[in-house]
């Protein structure tokens, strides 16, 4: 739906991380967009501003900031580029549901935001599932309408016009209802549910800081401004070699550990729709120390200790 909405077309510019989920870069790659992949930040794996006002062609119409494990990316320093280049923000806050940066929630500061409600997220609604937030309000009558296979039920249904019509295109874009019910439960419990994961979030982080001091590992950041959801915790292992090593002896003492994305540039389908623009500096080599712990609501206390025991003796070995 955002780009239905901001209109991107055969021979438009997308910019966006190359280190994301495949579902950020399909959505334009479907509508014929170039996606101009660039490198991340390493302290927080998201988006270096800076390497995205590089990317900026006359042909750029949309910039996708992707907020990952809920930390939001510097908002100011791209709203200013997108701005300045009459671009369009969109957030995938897929990962970011509850989190802020500068107090404002993540998905409401873009032109449009979107949330993923899919199992592996904060808030499930037991499946697939999602939801686009309209920021700019010249964009609302359409949403409205593409959401609703192109018609304009939503008119219909608020007693607006007498019968609906197909007005645009569009498809099935809203959530069956027995996944909006599934959610809607966890989305009344959200303060439970984010305050006992950012509880799990603290424990690991508080667990493993001897071994961030003893140069071993790499902990996550949090810029001061940003106020993050706990949706992942991970670790960042000196290399690739190391990290394989220690999944294996996390295995071997029950506890399952797993590594995230494969950049989209380096994927198959990547090289297809997509190009990285300036020097991949940090998205491979960081993405291959990169080790998510185990972290889900309900977690047990000594499930998180014993996890932090296990990797603490894998670095005293
Ligand atoms: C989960 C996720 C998505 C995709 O969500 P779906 O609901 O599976 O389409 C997109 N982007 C990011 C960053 C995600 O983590």
């Amino acid at each position: 739906m955002t780009a239905l909405l901001t209109e991107v077309g055969e021979g438009d510019e997308v910019i966006m991380p190359a280190y994301t989920f495949v579902s950020t870069a399909n959505a334009y790659a479907l509508r014929k967009a170039q996606i101009r992949f660039v490198d991340v930040d390493p302290d927080t794996m998201n988006v270096d501003p800076e390497r995205i006002e590089a990317a900026v062609t006359d042909r750029t119409k949309v910039i996708v900031v992707v907020h990952y494990a809920g930390v939001s990316c510097d908002m100011e320093q791209i709203s200013d580029i997108a701005n300045k280049h009459g671009l369009w923000i969109v957030e995938d806050a897929a990962q970011g549901m509850m989190s802020s940066y500068n107090e404002k929630p993540l998905g409401a500061i873009g032109h449009l935001g979107t949330f993923s409600f899919h199992e592996t997220k904060n808030y499930t609604s037991g499946g697939e599932g999602g939801a686009l937030i309209v920021n700019d309000p010249t964009l609302t009558e359409r949403a409205e309408i593409l959401q609703e296979k192109g018609t304009d039920r939503s008119l219909f249904m608020q007693g607006m016009v007498d019968k609906y019509t197909w007005r645009d295109v569009g498809s099935s874009y809203l959530l069956s209802e027995l996944n909006a019910a599934y959610l809607s439960v966890q989305l009344e419990y959200a303060d439970q549910i984010n305050a006992e994961r950012l509880h799990t979030w603290a424990g690991y982080y508080e667990g493993l800081l001897p071994l961030m001091h003893a140069g071993k590992i790499a902990l996550p950041h949090v810029p001061e401004n940003c106020r993050h959801n706990a949706h992942m915790f991970y670790i960042k292992t000196r290399d690739k070699q190391e990290r394989s090593d220690l999944i294996d002896y996390l295995k071997e003492n029950n506890v399952t550990a797993v590594t995230h994305y494969v950049p989209l540039h380096s994927a198959y389908a990547g090289q297809i729709y997509g190009k990285f623009i300036g020097k991949d500096k940090y998205t491979t080599i960081e993405s291959e120390r990169l080790l998510r712990l185990p972290l889900y609501y309900g977690i047990e206390k000594e499930d998180v200790a014993h996890g932090i025991k296990i990797i603490t003796d894998f670095y005293q070995k």
